[in-house]
């Protein structure tokens, strides 16, 4: 068969640094340092001959800081090249100042292997702040698409912008990724990306396109579920236009999980080996500076915080991984539903971020400097509950479900007196704009903070007659919309928040338009959404 003969070991790489590197890797298989240790092989261009293009999932950017960037490609091995499998391959990763890529600035080679899935992840240091930066990837024969970046403003900075698309939701089957071909068309310095990236679970009724395989459960049916993900050319063209910030939501591993527990109850030791299979492909598959805790790989830590000078501070949670149980839940079928009189919700030790990083997000934000705060999680804040004969409904896997950890969240922006709290988040399949308030929907309390939520990017919404009575049962809601696909563009300015609802008709599809569904403001100083 042909090529099927190992190609030679890069003649400047010797015995000696495969040890270290074998040595390297063993000890901290996720750290980036560990991969980036290793010296780069001049000759490594001519090792390594593909018989099929290995950059074919794309390339990404993320987590930028005003000096670095996580840069990130994962080489999609196809049959033809199988036997590049079996060794430790170097990947070259070039950063340069200009389109032309004439001036290169930096030049890193990692190794990667499978056990990492062939991915790649390159901590681009040394760059300067607030500007565009080129890059792309080498593997023996191969060249990886440019890709485009852009560092944060340095801290002291003044910065006076900070444009973003917020986005979330991408069923694959329910639709094209065509809103991502328009936010990569977007003049942004950031893509938002709230959760529900991927979905391992079908609905047979909403089937544009099909997934490949069945449900993912192994850490192998995870990778494909990504690659088949990136597949996409729209979704990679977004990563290539713009750095990602990014958390998840719970369609990353499966529908409804709460830390440890799944919708089926499954034994708890049994879930978290799934889970960790997801958190590692996910973690394979994106510009992420942090993976898996290499002594637990069932942790990984994504919430994050990162500065736009003094401009922003934006935080990202995870909602998923450390909350306490759903309330009241059906003995039979776990994860959440809609509830009325369940007292469990009074409970205060139940969380939805977990403790610690509640501490983390509330430390943070009561010493943050910048003008405004933004706190992008996964799913609506505002409620969404009905007024029934048998009290109030709440859906219990969102904020509703977890009503004393929002109401926490919320009178700390009161106790220690913050202004300009923004929360963003997705997950609902709908565009809503909303004022929140320390006791939801109660006009005697106070507005102290206003909240943006993005629809989906393809996943189906809600009816509109739910959507109708949610409207009518939370006056705190000042816009929400089920009905169309799509974005939501974000810029602040020291002044203010402009936001626009960037939307299509479901369900969306190749060379669909964006139109302006609504768009809201929030003044500096004044909390609460006001449509303009
Ligand atoms: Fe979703
Ligand atoms: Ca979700």
């Amino acid at each position: 068969m042909a090529g099927m003969h190992k190609p030679p070991l890069p003649t400047s790489f010797t015995r000696r640094d495969w040890g270290r590197a074998a040595l390297a890797m063993a000890l901290a298989p996720w750290s980036l340092s560990a991969q980036q240790a290793l010296g780069a092989p001049d000759d490594a261009k001519r090792a390594v001959r593909w018989q099929n293009d290995p950059f074919a999932l794309g390339v990404a950017s993320g987590q930028p800081r005003a000096d670095s960037v996580v840069l990130w490609t994962r080489l999609l091995v196809q049959e033809a090249d199988a036997a590049l499998n079996a060794q430790p391959l170097a990947v070259q990763c070039e950063v340069f100042a200009d389109e032309a890529l004439r001036q290169r600035v930096g030049q890193w080679t990692v190794m990667t292997d499978a056990q990492r899935g062939m991915s790649v992840h390159v901590e681009a240091k040394g760059l300067q702040p607030l500007r565009h930066y080129w890059y792309r990837f080498t593997c023996g024969s191969a060249t990886s698409p440019v890709g485009r970046t852009r560092t944060t403003p340095v801290a002291p900075d003044k910065a006076a912008l900070l444009r973003m698309a917020l986005a979330s939701c991408q069923h694959f089957e329910q639709g094209a990724f065509t809103a991502h071909r328009d936010i990569a068309q977007q003049d942004l310095d950031l893509v938002l990306f709230v959760g529900d990236y991927i979905y391992e679970s079908s609905n047979p009724r909403y089937l544009v396109r099909a997934h490949q395989g069945g449900v993912p459960k192994t850490l192998e049916e995870y990778r494909a579920r990504h690659a088949q993900y990136k597949g996409d050319a729209d979704l990679r063209a977004c990563h290539a236009a713009h750095p990602w910030v990014m958390t998840w939501d719970d369609h990353e591993v499966v529908n409804d999980y709460a830390n440890d527990r799944d919708q089926n109850y499954t034994d708890p030791q049994v879930f978290l080996r799934r889970r960790a299979a997801a958190y590692q492909a996910y973690f394979e598959h994106m510009p992420l500076r942090l993976g898996p805790d290499a002594a637990n790989p069932a942790n990984m830590r994504i919430h994050d915080r990162m500065a736009w000078g003094q401009l922003a501070d934006i935080w990202t949670l995870d909602n998923r991984q450390y909350r306490s149980y759903h309330a009241c839940p059906d003995p039979l079928k776990g994860g959440g539903r809609v509830v009325m009189g369940c007292n469990e919700l009074a409970d205060t030790q139940r969380t939805l971020l977990g403790m610690d990083q509640e501490r983390w997000l509330t430390q943070g934000l009561n010493t943050s400097q910048a003008a405004w705060k933004v706190v992008a999680q996964g799913t609506q804040m505002s409620s969404t509950g009905l007024a029934t004969p048998m009290g109030r409904s709440a859906f219990t896997d969102g904020w509703d479900g977890y009503p004393m950890a929002r109401e926490r969240f919320l009178q700390n922006i009161v106790d220690a007196q913050l202004r300009d709290v923004l929360v963003l988040g997705g997950d609902v399949h709908m565009n809503v704009a909303a004022q929140l308030r320390v006791q939801p929907n109660d006009e005697k309390s106070p507005i102290v903070a206003s909240e943006l939520v993005t629809t989906s990017i393809t996943s189906r919404g809600m009816s509109e007659t739910l959507a109708a009575q949610i409207r009518s049962n939370n006056p705190d809601i000042a816009h929400l919309r089920p009905d169309e696909r799509g974005y939501t563009l974000i810029q602040i300015t020291p002044g203010g928040v402009q936001s626009a609802f960037k939307t299509t008709a479901n369900p969306a599809q190749s060379g669909s338009v964006f139109a302006t569904q609504a768009q809201f403001a929030v003044k500096r100083g004044v909390a609460g959404v006001v449509k303009n």
